[in-house]
């Protein structure tokens, strides 16, 4: 079944492909590392790692491609009030972001390039733009993209239908140096005092990049030229989004992302969560509350990424008793009898209508219906003793369960890892290791102890899982 998904940019509900008929190439523009994300930050990427499973479990292979921001005002005037170095004051929030994306199951990007790590990259794209006359340099030694020169500007963010004008961009992109139009934008900020010793050499004095310039060369270095889709929370569609588009096209003619998907925001009482406001929660403050990682990855999920979500207690509690009863479930088919557990492999079996409701424009909300309606059913139906006829027909369900808490990344990990005895772990990581190094013998004996064990161990590509037997 195709998977559909809207386009902000043709505002339709269009069919996803690989353009290369192998491959999904897809940038997503990370967060600027200046302080912990907040929930609403994990909203978009939460929607955007669903994004990912939603192609690996129909099939298709992804390229996955997002950045860090670690160099902006913000993290250069952070870094300052702190007495560290940019590097070392990015570093604590890049990791910190990096644990938290690993909390809450998130699949690590194919590539994830940071802007300072790639300043040669951005000069170019710049000294092409210039080329090309879409660019020039002012009298201070900053470098303005020319909206005027890109006739196709605004036509993601519909600009024209909008009706803004030329002094509201100039309030949206708010910075301080001089250009010819209030409309353009910076490509290069030359130095400034406040920058400190955050500052790069170009060929047009010392100076750093601007933000916007970053997505383009990253994207297109990773991704190529024309890429598959792109991706942001939908604060980004003007102007990040819209001027990557014109900085990108200008130069290469062709059209840069070939589709844009963008989140819509997580919202505490009517206002966008945001650090700016003060307004957030991070995942440090609501594990504080009692509340555990799969009950906040629920809750993003609740809601279809097309409209503005909700945060509050209320609905994490709500979310509380959902989880609770998918792990019931998966208890309640892991006591059934069987002998062997579930495949590895990716078939819906029985939960087939959750995948079916995901493909239809990602709508999470209606798949974790689809779900509960299903759980339900089959957990009468368990307790009356006449759902399935056999282990085959539980190992199909226990698959099916698996392959839908996979395409949501949800996992009741915590307590599977502790039912699994330290030393049965011992012996499959031992296991591991000697598969590594070939030594077929050891790696035969071990899986023999672990299953003296009762315990049963699957390999997948790049690790293995214990299943009890
Ligand atoms: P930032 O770290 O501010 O650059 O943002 C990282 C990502 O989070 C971007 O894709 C933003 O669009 C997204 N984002 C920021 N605030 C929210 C929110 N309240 N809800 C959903 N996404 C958001
Ligand atoms: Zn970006």
């Amino acid at each position: 079944m195709p998977f559909q998904l809207y386009d902000t940019f043709t505002r339709e509900v269009r069919e996803m492909y690989a353009m290369d008929g192998d491959t999904v190439r897809f940038y997503c523009c990370g967060p600027t590392v200046y302080g912990p994300a907040h929930v609403g930050n994990f909203r978009t990427f939460v929607l955007q790692d669903v994004f990912r499973r939603v192609l690996e479990t129909n099939g298709l292979k992804t390229y996955h491609v997002r950045n860090l921001t670690d160099v902006d005002d913000k993290t250069i005037r952070e870094s300052q009030a702190e007495g560290l170095s940019l590097g070392e004051f990015t570093n604590r929030w890049a990791q910190r972001f990096q644990k938290d994306c690993e909390l809450l199951n998130l699949m690590i990007p194919h590539a994830e390039p940071s802007a300072v790590d790639h300043i040669p990259e951005q000069i170019s794209l710049i000294e092409r733009l210039i080329e090309a006359g879409n660019a020039y340099q002012a009298s201070d030694g900053s470098v303005y993209f020319k909206v005027e020169a890109f006739a196709k500007y605004g036509r993601l963010s519909r600009l024209a239908e909008r009706e803004i004008t030329t002094n509201e961009i100039s309030r949206e992109t708010s910075d301080e140096y001089e250009r010819d139009s209030a409309a353009d934008f910076a490509l290069w900020k030359a130095r400034q005092q406040d920058d400190g010793e955050n500052y790069w050499e170009s060929p047009w004095g010392q100076g750093r990049p601007g933000w916007h310039i970053e997505c383009s060369a990253m994207s297109m270095k990773y991704l190529g030229e024309s890429f598959d889709l792109h991706s942001g929370g939908v604060d980004l569609i003007f102007p990040h989004h819209e001027n990557e588009i014109a900085q990108s096209e200008s130069v290469t003619g062709k059209t840069f992302a070939r589709h844009w998907f963008h989140i819509a925001h997580l919202m505490v009482e009517g206002t966008k969560m945001s650090k700016s406001l003060g307004n957030l929660y991070t995942l440090d403050d609501i594990i504080d509350r009692g509340y555990g990682i799969q009950e906040v990855r629920y809750l993003l999920l609740s809601g279809s990424y097309r409209q503005p979500l909700n945060f509050t207690f209320d609905s994490l509690k709500a979310a509380q008793k959902a989880i609770k009863k998918l792990a019931d479930f998966a208890k309640k088919i892991d006591s059934s009898a069987s002998p062997l557990g579930s495949s590895l492999a990716t078939e819906f079996g029985p939960f087939l209508p959750v995948q079916q409701a995901i493909l239809k424009d990602m709508n999470t909300s209606d798949a974790l219906g689809k779900l509960f309606g299903l759980v339900r059913e089959i957990s009468e139906a368990l307790s009356k003793g006449n759902y399935a006829n056999g282990a085959g027909e539980i190992n199909r369900l226990r698959t099916g369960f698996r392959s839908v808490l996979d395409l949501f990344g949800l996992r009741f990990s915590e307590e599977k890892e502790e039912a699994v005895p330290a030393e049965v772990k011992k012996w499959a990581e031992q296991r591991w290791q000697a598969k590594q190094s070939k030594d077929w013998t050891a790696a035969d004996q071990f899986r023999e102890k672990i299953q003296q064990a009762g315990w049963v161990v699957k390999d997948s590509k790049d690790s293995f899982e214990l299943i009890k037997a």
